[in-house]
């Protein structure tokens, strides 16, 4: 009997939890070093995809298409996400300044 555990379709699948938990922990740091209202919605048609709920779901779809994958999350550097991040809202809305 094989072991669930060891399945390669049950290791992808903790991978891709564990993944996207790491992007959801850099989501929030983002939103709250920039101050970010995660309810409001004005980011979604800037970061997200369109159909998201809120500029929370927004900003979680950025960081995981920045992030890549479970290898490439790992050796992010915060700091220079967030600096990324505000360049490209500083690109993509009228906003003047945010929080660095
Ligand atoms: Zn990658």
């Amino acid at each position: 009997m094989i072991q669930i555990e060891t399945t390669p379709a049950f290791r992808d699948f903790m991978l891709n939890k564990r993944f996207r938990g790491q992007v959801r922990n850099l989501a929030t740091s983002l939103i709250t070093a920039l101050r970010i209202n995660p309810h409001g919605r004005e980011l979604v048609s800037v970061c997200g995809q369109g159909g998201e709920a809120d500029n929370c779901e927004a900003i979680f779809s950025w960081v995981k298409h920045e992030a890549c994958c479970a290898s490439c999350i790992k050796v992010l550097d915060f700091k220079a996400l967030q600096r990324r991040f505000v360049r490209f809202l500083l690109e993509n809305t009228n906003q003047k300044e945010y929080h660095e």
